[in-house]
């Protein structure tokens, strides 16, 4: 076994580390982890420390770590089969299952799954899809995507422009022209604090309403976002959000992109978040909780109405020219497969709702009385606090304080992983859907120890 030491050299000389700062990583300043194990909710580094991971991984692995159903399966299929493409019709019994359990599973409206690999390629599938099928129906000028600001679709040339975050554009010539970005349905940061959500959910659809009309309805090909805000800040929407903003796209012939990367398979404690807030989506984007990050996977289901359009394309011009070499990997598909039967086996779609209740009303307990919380909020098992310099006139600490990174750091002290949300000082909590009230007990308790030391009251 190689040693910690020549590991973390060969780190530093070798590894390209995504969103890390690669000036002090490459000096060795930056924090880092080699993570060498992983069970239930806990991983482990080199160093024998366990930590309770309270972001999943990347708020993927919603089933826990150490499953040995999953990479049981993820073994058999790479002992039988572990590679043949799916082109020109070719497919396996795992990728036709999955995309039948997917199906099976998905909001009634949905028809077929075309299989990526994670949930940005998914995402520019999805933008291509629409493109096809804007140019089948003869409007070539309908091509513009409206995202909201702080919506999260990955970080590609199309998805990091869809993504309304300025880390992501800076300094990468992003967004592309086609991008516009609209209002993030996040009420505790309101334009006006004297709007109440009725006001501010007006005020999203007008804005979005008056985008449109002032860009022409015959321009723009569709809107993206997600059910509930992810890394944006972790945000349910605003009661009423997608009922007012969903007869506006109607009205003007745009599509719908349904963005359930984090939301799909039981993060708000439905099966999908479409079905969560009654959005009828004309694609939606999964991946994460589709195999629980056991294998790399995404998925694009398409609507009826969208697949239609699309044969009729392949029609007009022979096989669609879109394909990636691993669409519908067969080991990413039986990982999906084994995932999706412990996700209904272990009961985990209802275990987020019970637990994501608990959770909250213990950081409310824990955390609603202190005076730089100013906002508890979450659906299911997609949790933050919110830190504030002053809760009554609700102003925002400086950046450059850096709240909540130490935060973030400082519960690591106590042994749980929690993530502090790129813009803002969010502390976010997305933990595997199979947590229990022992373990969100012991999340709550660091959390409120780290931010009783951060920020004395
Ligand atoms: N969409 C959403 C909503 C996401 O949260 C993410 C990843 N966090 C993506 C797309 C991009 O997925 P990936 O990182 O797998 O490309």
């Amino acid at each position: 076994m190689l040693r910690n030491d020549t590991l973390d050299q060969w780190d530093r000389e070798n590894l390209f580390h995504p969103s890390t700062h690669l000036a002090q990583h490459a000096r060795g300043e930056a924090p880092s982890r080699i993570v060498e194990t992983g069970s239930g909710v806990y991983i482990e580094d080199r160093n024998g420390t366990k930590l309770l991971d309270a972001f999943a991984g990347l708020y993927c692995v919603n089933v826990g770590y150490g499953r040995s159903e999953i990479s049981d399966a993820i073994a058999e299929q790479a002992k039988k089969l572990a590679y043949y493409h799916s082109y020109v019709g070719h497919g396996t019994e795992a990728s036709i299952t999955l995309s039948k359990m997917i199906l099976d599973r998905a909001p009634a409206n949905m028809s077929k799954v075309y299989f990526g690999l994670g949930g940005s390629d998914a995402n520019e599938t999805n933008i291509k899809l629409v493109w096809y099928y804007n140019n089948i129906l003869g409007r070539p000028e309908k091509k513009k995507i409206i995202s909201r600001w702080r919506g999260y679709h990955g970080s590609g040339l199309m998805t990091g422009s869809l993504t309304g975050l300025e880390l992501f554009h800076k300094k990468f010539d992003l967004p592309l022209a086609q991008v516009l970005h609209t209002e993030a349905p996040y009420y505790f940061r309101r334009p006006d604090t004297a709007m109440s959500e009725a006001d501010f959910v007006a005020h999203c659809a007008a804005e979005l309403e008056a985008m449109i009309e002032r860009e022409g309805p015959e321009t723009i090909a569709a809107f993206i976002g997600e059910p509930a805000l992810g890394t944006g800040g972790l945000v349910p929407p605003p009661q009423g959000y997608w009922e007012a903003i969903q007869p506006i796209l109607k009205k003007h012939d745009i599509l719908l992109i349904a963005d359930e990367v984090v939301t799909g398979f039981g993060r708000l404690g439905s099966m999908f978040g479409s079905e969560h807030y009654n959005i009828e989506a004309d694609i939606i984007t999964i991946a994460k909780g589709l195999t629980s990050a056991y294998a790399p996977l995404s998925g694009s289901i398409v609507s009826d109405k969208v697949w239609k359009i699309l044969e009729q394309g392949t029609d007009e011009n022979g096989p669609i020219g879109h394909g990636w070499t691993y669409s519908a990997h067969p080991i990413g598909a039986a990982a999906g497969i084994a995932n999706l039967e412990l996700v209904d086996s272990l009961g985990l779609v209802k275990n987020a709702t019970a637990m994501g209740t608990y959770m909250k009303a213990a950081l409310q307990d824990a955390l609603g009385d202190h005076p730089n919380v100013g906002d508890i909020r979450g659906e299911g098992l997609l949790m933050a606090v919110e830190l504030v310099e002053d809760r009554s006139a609700r102003t925002f600490f400086d950046p450059a304080r850096k709240i909540g990174p130490t935060l973030a750091g400082e519960l690591l002290k106590h042994g749980v992983i929690s993530r502090a949300m790129p813009q803002g000082d969010i502390l976010g909590f997305a933990p595997p859907l199979c947590i229990n009230q022992a373990e969100i007990d012991t999340v709550v308790r660091a959390t409120k120890a780290a931010i009783d030391a951060v920020l004395p009251d």
